[in-house]
């Protein structure tokens, strides 16, 4: 039997579903498992816990697939699990049978399948698996996922680095039928994005912004807007839509800014109140300040700026620089919608960031509304570190 006992008082955090097993809790190990193998768990009474996904090598040693329950972790659990996670989305208004839309299918720990993201861009789906339980179940998750679905095709990107934590190899490629090489168009809110599933970042597009972004563009009518950190052009795009004066959006990705162009083209937007700028934000926003510029609306979604409770202070140093920045820039009654998708900084924290900013900025500032993860993208109750995103929207009075 291939099992681990957890030390005294460590069964509380999966009592209460919470999916991770960390190496410190982890009394003793029997039956030599190897990565991904399914071990039963067992608290230092001897009771039973739950199944889980053994993996060696890293600081995470084991993830739940069950609490309480025995059983196969086979075709049957994940059939079950997918068959949830479709039919929930459904229930939210995401529908697998839509030809043009693209939505988070499975969210990971927080939809039962640990280490496991799911994305569906119109007729195809992109995958990444961060973690060993569902890596050594990966065929069996692909064949269900063509199956049930009816997808044109599957494609792995499974490139991220904390692969290397788990003792994973990287890789990418198609994994059934075909994906093409041009990128896929998917429709939101009635909007066409362009989705570089090979090359793009992550699973290839930023599905998570999706109610902030139609949030924004309905803020956006004749406002000179300053999108930094724009990616393909998301918050942009809808602030075109909604009928902003201008848009300027920023970005270092000469290739993330080229998909934005063609897709301001592509909905039929006006070109020229769109400006693309390949710059490195930080650089830009003090270049603007330099030039006393202001914007009635910036958006700030920069990328993960905290890998690590190690550098949770620099991070929060780098979140402070650019909402400083931007605070400055605004015009009167402007408004930043700021985001942060580190999960290691909560929205306490972040709050205090953004007043701090507005306080060496020396602008009265109001919290209006404030963001999180759309539908698609849950949080299960035992899992609070599924919730990485948070925005606010402020204003300056
Ligand atoms: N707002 C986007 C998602 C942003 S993801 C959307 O709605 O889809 C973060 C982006 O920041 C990436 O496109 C990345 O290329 C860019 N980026 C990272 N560091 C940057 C920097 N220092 N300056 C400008 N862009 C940066």
């Amino acid at each position: 039997m291939k099992a681990i006992e957890l030390k005294a008082g460590r069964e509380k955090s999966a009592l209460r579903y919470h999916p991770w097993i960390f190496s410190g809790a982890v009394d003793n190990v029997q039956g030599d498992p190897q990565l991904g193998d399914t071990v039963e768990v067992y608290s230092y009474r001897g009771d039973f816990l739950g199944l889980a996904a053994y993996s060696p090598k890293s600081q995470i040693r084991g993830r739940f697939w069950t609490y309480g329950e025995r059983g196969n972790i086979d075709r049957d659990f994940f059939s079950e699990i997918l068959d949830r996670a479709i039919a929930a989305r459904k229930s939210r208004g995401f529908n697998i049978a839509d030809k043009e839309n693209a939505f988070r299918l499975v969210n990971a720990e927080n939809d039962g399948i640990p280490g496991c993201i799911i994305d569906k861009y119109a007729e195809y789906y992109s995958v990444e698996i961060l973690a060993a339980g569902p890596e050594v179940h990966r065929e069996v998750i692909y064949e269900l996922l063509a199956e049930k679905t009816g997808c044109k095709g599957i494609y792995e990107r499974c490139d991220g680095d904390v692969r290397v934590k788990e003792g994973l190899k990287l890789r990418t490629g198609a994994v059934f039928g075909e994906v093409p090489d041009e990128p896929v168009e998917i429709k939101e809110n009635g909007i066409s994005f362009l989705v570089d599933i090979k090359n793009g970042h992550k699973t290839g597009y930023y599905l998570d912004q999706r109610d902030a972004r139609r949030r924004i563009g309905e803020l956006a009518a004749g406002k000179k807007m300053l999108n930094c950190f724009c990616y393909t052009g998301g918050f942009g795009l809808y602030a075109l839509r909604g009928g902003a004066e201008h848009v300027y959006q920023v970005d270092v990705s000469k290739d993330a800014l080229k998909i934005a162009k063609e897709a301001i083209m592509r909905n039929k937007l006006p070109t020229a109140k769109a400006t693309h700028v390949e710059a490195d934000v930080f650089q830009y926003l003090r270049r603007c300040r330099d030039k006393a510029e202001t914007f009635d609306f910036i958006v700030l979604d920069p990328p993960k700026f905290v890998e690590s409770k190690d550098n949770l202070n620099k991070g929060a140093r780098g979140y402070k620089d650019i909402n400083l920045l931007a605070m400055k820039l605004l015009a009167e009654g402007g408004m930043l919608a700021t985001f942060s998708c580190s999960g290691l900084m909560e929205m306490p924290l972040f709050q205090k960031i953004i007043a701090d900013a507005a306080a060496d900025a020396g602008r009265r500032v109001q919290i209006i509304e404030r963001f999180g993860q759309p539908a698609d993208h849950p949080v299960a109750t035992g899992f609070p570190e599924g919730q990485y995103l948070k925005g606010l929207l402020v204003q300056v009075i």
